[in-house]
């Protein structure tokens, strides 16, 4: 049995008061209960240690958004690997497409902040996925072979195995429209065969594929039941309990 996981990506959301005030809701919301799968959150920087704080105690995993290449020194605004895990924090997003475009981080910044991730004991959350005309043209399948060839480089399949891999097409992040299930399911497959290939068949079966792009309550669980997708990343809808926790909840509608 895969883990089964569902991560919240706040993105650049919330003030400090207003953040940890999500992560105490979200707390209460899960005290008590018997869930199916795994929660993540990954709030801005400024929230980890006060996130970490709320969440002892809990099951719910702490990540960060983003991490330094380097690993410490006179870069300014960063913020290392090392300073992240001291907060708490247990896994980081490595490779978003925000990331990709926004702040040029290619296969070679990312395979670096990869390798940074493992070597302070952080859990990579790593993004692949395909923009519109890439799939247009028919090429969503090399794009995303390239992408976790170029950053996982010479990467060695026992290190791989403690990652979690997010699909998330760039045409579904934050425009409502979410893949389909079969879409989805198509590109799981595929990852999953790229990394049986690559890095042998036990790999391949642990991996956790998460799927983003705008999946909410009413698509989880259709999502979900598909036989390659192991729960999803999830960002506007991450930003209210009360949105997140269906998701969260899909879990226990999904058997399979
Ligand atoms: C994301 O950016 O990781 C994401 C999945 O966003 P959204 O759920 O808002 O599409």
């Amino acid at each position: 049995m895969r883990e089964k996981i569902v991560a919240a990506n706040w993105k650049m959301n919330k003030d400090l008061t207003e953040g940890l005030q999500l992560v105490s809701d979200l707390v209460e919301s899960l005290k008590g209960k018997k869930i199916a799968c795994e929660v993540i959150i990954a709030p801005p920087f400024i929230h980890l240690s006060g996130a970490a704080e709320r969440l002892k105690e809990t099951d719910i995993v702490l990540a960060a958004q983003n991490i330094a290449k380097e690993e410490n020194g006179a870069f300014t605004g960063e913020v290392s690997a090392q300073m992240i895990a001291s907060t708490g924090a247990k896994c980081v997003i490595i490779g978003h497409s925000e990331r990709r475009a926004y702040y040029g981080e290619n296969g070679a910044v990312l395979h670096e902040k990869l390798l940074r991730a493992i070597s302070e004991g952080l859990r990579p959350i790593f993004c692949v996925g395909e923009q519109l005309n890439e799939r247009e043209a028919g090429k969503h399948f090399d794009v995303v072979s390239n992408q976790l060839t170029e950053a996982f480089n010479a990467i060695g399949a026992d290190k791989i195995a403690q990652m979690i891999i997010a699909y998330e097409p760039v045409w579904a992040i934050g425009t409502g429209k979410t893949a389909s299930p079969e879409i989805a399911e198509e590109m799981h497959a595929h990852i999953r065969s790229f990394l049986k290939e690559r890095y042998g068949e036990s790999v391949a079966k642990k991996m956790p594929i998460l799927y983003g792009g705008s999946c909410n309550g009413s698509n989880a669980v259709s999502l979900f039941s598909q036989p390659n997708i192991d729960g999803g990343l999830i960002g506007g809808a991450s930003l209210a309990v009360e949105k997140f926790m269906p998701i969260i909840e899909a879990w226990d509608q999904v058997h399979k």
